[in-house]
Parts: structure tokens; sequence; C-alpha cells
């Protein structure tokens, strides 16, 4: 199943995406203990649990019948979300999905582009509820510089795997340089200088999305 690592996709299918919200659902729980373990030190040490108990009811929700359109497909994962994972990561992540899936449409595949603009719109969903910006150490700092990255592949008329490998590196890039970092947002914020030393959880979390994605791609 799936494609053989040397073929490229111009296009990623909502089977597809469909896919890589499964492997964020395992990648999730693969390192539930590891970002609970970012979060005891610098917020409620629950993000680990959050993330693998909402990305459970996600693909629990898939598994029983899923539109082809991407933008019901994600609007699903948005509600399912929201509704599933209290904390802060529930609302982001779920305003993440809802904007996502509102740019993306009633299509059923995303070119470049097309994805591109989904991410940027949810990145904007983001930034929207929970006010963040670059360097205050949140979800934020790994997925705007994986975005930069994607674009800037794109402009250079790369293709849609190597928009991604980019975007996955960037943001793994990002989600390290959250370490130093004093959090302004959230919960690490009320530890003030304290919060620097240690890696942001939803940055590491936002990280594994693009892990995922660059895994579903590769096939
Ligand atoms: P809670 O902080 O409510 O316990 P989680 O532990 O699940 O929720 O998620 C914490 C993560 O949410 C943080 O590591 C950070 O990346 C992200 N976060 C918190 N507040 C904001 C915000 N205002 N903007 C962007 N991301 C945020
Ligand atoms: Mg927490």
């Amino acid at each position: 199943m799936g494609n053989i690592g040397t073929v490229s996709n111009a296009v990623i299918t909502s089977e597809q995406l469909a896919g890589w919200l499964r492997r964020f659902r395992d990648l999730v729980i693969k390192n539930q203990t590891e970002l609970t373990e970012l979060d005891s030190a610098i917020g409620d040490a629950d993000h680990g649990s959050n993330m693998a108990r909402g990305m459970t009811a996600v693909i629990n929700k898939l598994d029983q019948g899923r539109s082809p359109h991407v933008n019901d497909l994600f609007k699903t994962v948005a509600m399912t979300l929201v509704t599933s994972v209290g904390g802060a990561s529930g609302p982001l992540y779920g305003t993440f999905f809802l904007r996502f899936a509102g740019m993306a449409g009633p299509t059923i595949e995303l070119d470049a582009e097309g994805l591109d603009m989904a991410f940027r719109a949810g990145l904007a969903g983001i930034v929207e509820r929970g006010k963040a910006e670059a360097g205050d150490k949140t979800m934020v700092d790994a997925l705007s510089p994986a975005l930069d990255s994607m674009e800037a592949v794109i402009k250079s008329g790369g293709d849609l795997d190597a928009a991604v490998t980019a975007a996955r590196d960037a943001a793994a890039a990002g989600r390290d340089a959250t370490v130093p970092l004093v959090a302004r947002k959230g919960r690490a914020s009320y530890l003030g200088e304290r919060s620097a030393g240690h890696m942001d959880p939803g940055a590491a979390s936002m990280s594994l999305l693009f892990d995922a994605l660059a895994d579903e791609l590769a096939g």
C-alpha cells in the first residue's frame, strides 16, 4: 500500500490526508510520555495525554466513515479535537484544522500550493485565537518556520515532496529553538524566566504533525 519512496507526489489525496492523520495519531501515542514530560517541566503534565486522547478520538471518528472531501474531513477532525481535548491545545489545534478545512474547500486532493494555503490559514487561526508571536515559545514556533520553508521550496520550483520535507526539517529546527526561549503565552508563561531551558511541548507535537506528513508522502 502507498507509494514507493521514489515515486513523487504531484498532489496529496484525501486518502493520503487521512493517512497523515492516522500517522500523527501513531506518533503522538509513541511520543506521549515525552510530550507529557516536556509539559511537566513547564506546564501541567497533560500535553501527551491531551493529544493522545484527541487523536485517538479523531481516528475512531474517521473509522466510522468519512467524506472524500478535504474540507469535511478536516472539519470532523477539528470538531472532534475541540470536544475531546481540554486545555489550550484542543481549541488551538481545533482552530488550526477548522481553518485548514475552510481554505481547502470541497476538493478531493491538494497540490503543493493548495496544501500550503490550507496550512497558512490554519496558522492564522492559531495566531488569531492564541495571540502568540514568533519567539513566544509555542507551537507557532514550529509551524511558522515550517510554512516559510515550504513556500521557499515551492517558489523555487520544488515539488510537493521537497516542500514537505523542507517543512518537516524546519518544524524540527523551530521546535529545538524553543528550548532557550522564555515563554510568553500559555501556562509556561507563568514560570517566566524559569521556562527557559525546556522544549515547548506544543512545538514538539506540531513537529510530529510534519513528521507524519513527510512519512505519509514517502509511502
Ligand atoms: P494546557 O497548557 O492548557 O495544559 P496543553 O498542555 O495540551 O494545554 O498544550 C500546551 C501547549 O499549547 C504549549 O506547549 C504551547 O505550544 C501551546 N499554547 C499554549 N498557549 C498558546 C497560545 N496562546 N498560542 C499558541 N500556542 C499556545
Ligand atoms: Mg498542559
